[in-house]
């Protein structure tokens, strides 16, 4: 039985004084909630201020939206794997769509970041998705395929469990566009058949894959109760301290 996890994409979004009342609200909603992993993922100005919220809070966990490969050195603008679980952070986004479409990241750096964030003992949610053209063109399969096999070339059985998934088909990210139940359950069958060809049946059965592309308290229910779907990373909607608690709790309701 895999634990749903309930990822927070904040996003270039968030100053100090913001996220400090979200958390005000949020952690008050949450705060009994034991039954899903819930994880926020700020920009890096407030990790280390969320980070103290969350000091003595169990159910919680943070993570940071990017990160580069090595482990130090002259990389001016860029943040490392050992500087972002110096501050308690347990997960780290590699390859979000927006990264790969804006910042040109492709399935081998997605990789090299993916093989980094394990050495620090950072658990990686590595993100692919279509893009609607793709999908139009019948080749989503093809896509999620060759994403797959580059972005987790070299992970073992043990570093692979750690590892969770993203599903977020580009077309479906922040347009308010949801895909069916029915087109992600069938994307989240897929990328574990693939998993399973890359490692072995037993760990495709455990790792972790999310859906992320518009998910709302509206549509939770019906998209993480298929049963390939084991969790949402959530960007717009997790803006709003209520809505991405209520998420939270429709899901773990389940
Ligand atoms: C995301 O950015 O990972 C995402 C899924 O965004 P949204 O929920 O806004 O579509």
């Amino acid at each position: 039985m895999r634990r749903k996890i309930i990822a927070a994409n904040w996003k270039m979004n968030m100053t100090l004084n913001e996220s400090d009342s979200y958390l005000d609200t949020f952690l008050l909603e949450v705060a009994e909630e034991k039954r899903v992993d819930i994880v926020l993922v700020p920009p890096f100005t407030t990790l280390a201020r969320v980070s103290e919220r969350l000091n003595k809070i169990q159910n919680v966990k943070l993570g940071a939206q990017n990160m580069h490969w090595e482990m130090g050195g002259a990389f001016t603008g860029e943040i490392s794997a050992p500087m972002i679980r110096e501050l308690f952070a347990r997960y780290v986004i590699v390859g979000h769509s927006e990264r790969r479409a804006l910042f040109g990241e492709t399935d081998e750096i997605v990789n090299r970041k993916a093989r980094a964030a394990h050495e620090a003992s950072l658990k990686p949610i590595v993100c692919i998705g279509e893009t609607l053209a793709e999908r139009d063109a019948d080749k989503v399969e093809q896509v999620l395929e060759t994403q797959l096999r580059g972005s987790l070339a070299g992970l073992d059985a043990k570093t692979l469990t750690d590892t969770v998934l993203a599903y977020e088909p580009v077309w479906a990210i922040g347009t308010g566009r949801t895909a069916t139940p029915g087109q992600a359950q069938a994307a989240h069958a897929f990328i574990r058949k693939v998993l399973a060809e890359i490692s072995d049946t037993a760990t495709a059965e455990k790792v972790r894959i999310q859906y992320g592309g518009s998910v709302k308290p509206g549509n939770t229910a019906e998209l993480m109760s298929q049963p390939d779907i084991d969790g949402a990373l959530v960007g717009g909607a997790s803006l709003v301290a209520r809505d991405f608690a209520e998420i939270i709790k429709i899901t773990a309701a389940l």
